[in-house]
């Protein structure tokens, strides 16, 4: 038996990459009765036919796996915003840290289209990277069109398996390729599925890149908060996490509550006002959802 992991499902196919080879397997008969459905990024014990194709014999624990797009084990995810065109959206990427954080995923922000920016702009993606990066996250400040910056990406993704999100139009595939030179995604094309209401269904493929992987497909493009709850939200927000015990009733939701630590942190100025303000409505958008049937 051989080590390896599916990158690609077609047409009842697995592609599963083994010893930097890609072999097309089929899955073994006795998984429909089990009810096992292997997913694109399993890592898979696969055994190798004379004839060079193989079967999937077993399917390891998944770590995680995500709806869309559908795949499993992933490590990080990439999650681009532009410095300019579109601009800047400080509310966007932090509804993107609270989605992928609430997946039980690692961030990794990529500031792209620095190539395009003012002095002044400049300054002021810096002051987010410290910002960000107090708070725990990678930042990168990067640019397709400069290969020293696109490269800056490399080290995050060797190893892992990343999926990438961000809003349409920001860089995402131009990253990629330039990354990966011959890979050619059509640029604008990996975010089609980005939006909400428009959900594709198109395969979703990993790609071998920088001795990791990346899924072709944006992930959490729904944007939606269907699965967080009101009392997780300050999960998903580590500068306020770190402050909940000094809180002084537990569960607070340092919103109307006295003597909350986190407020009082937003007031001396510890606590970005910018990131409390999208939490209230972030929590707001919670409190308001309508009930799931
Ligand atoms: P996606 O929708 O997120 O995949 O974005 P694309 O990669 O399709 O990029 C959208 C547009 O922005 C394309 O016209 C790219 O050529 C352009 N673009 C992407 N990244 C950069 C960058 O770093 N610098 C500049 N100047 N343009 C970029
Ligand atoms: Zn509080």
């Amino acid at each position: 038996m051989t080590k390896g992991k599916i990158v690609k499902a077609l047409s009842g196919f697995y592609y599963v990459e083994a010893d930097d080879q890609v072999y097309q397997c089929r899955g073994r008969g006795l998984f429909r009765k089990q009810k096992i459905n292997p997913l694109v990024g399993d890592d898979v014990e696969i055994d190798i036919q004379d004839d060079g194709d193989g079967y999937v014999v077993q399917v390891n624990e998944r770590k995680n796996e995500l709806i869309r797009p559908p795949v499993a084990n992933i490590d990080q995810a990439i999650i681009v915003t532009s410095a300019t065109q579109p601009e800047f959206n400080a509310l966007l990427l932090d509804r993107f840290l609270v989605l992928v954080e609430s997946n039980g995923i690692e961030p990794v922000i990529v500031i792209s289209k620095m190539d395009l920016i003012d002095e002044k702009t400049n300054e002021k993606m810096m002051q987010f990277k410290k910002e960000y990066e107090k708070m725990g996250y990678p930042v990168l400040l990067s640019s397709a069109k400069v290969k020293e910056q696109a490269d800056m990406i490399i080290p995050f993704i060797e190893g892992k398996t990343s999926v990438i999100a961000g809003q349409s139009g920001v860089g995402k595939s131009s990253l990629l390729n330039a990354l990966k030179p011959g890979l050619n995604l059509e640029t604008n094309i990996i975010s089609e599925s980005l939006g909400r209401g428009k959900h594709t269904t198109r395969h979703v493929e990993l790609i071998s890149l920088c001795g990791g992987h990346v899924a072709d497909t944006p992930g959490f493009s729904s944007l939606e908060f269907t699965e967080i709850e009101v009392s997780d939200l300050t999960y998903y927000f580590p500068e306020m996490l770190e402050r909940i015990n000094d809180c002084k009733f537990r569960g607070c939701q340092h919103h109307k509550e006295p003597k909350c630590a986190v407020k009082e942190a937003v007031e001396i100025g510890e606590i970005s006002s910018l990131r409390y303000n999208h939490y209230l409505q972030f929590l707001d958008e919670i409190h308001n959802r309508k009930p799931r049937y």
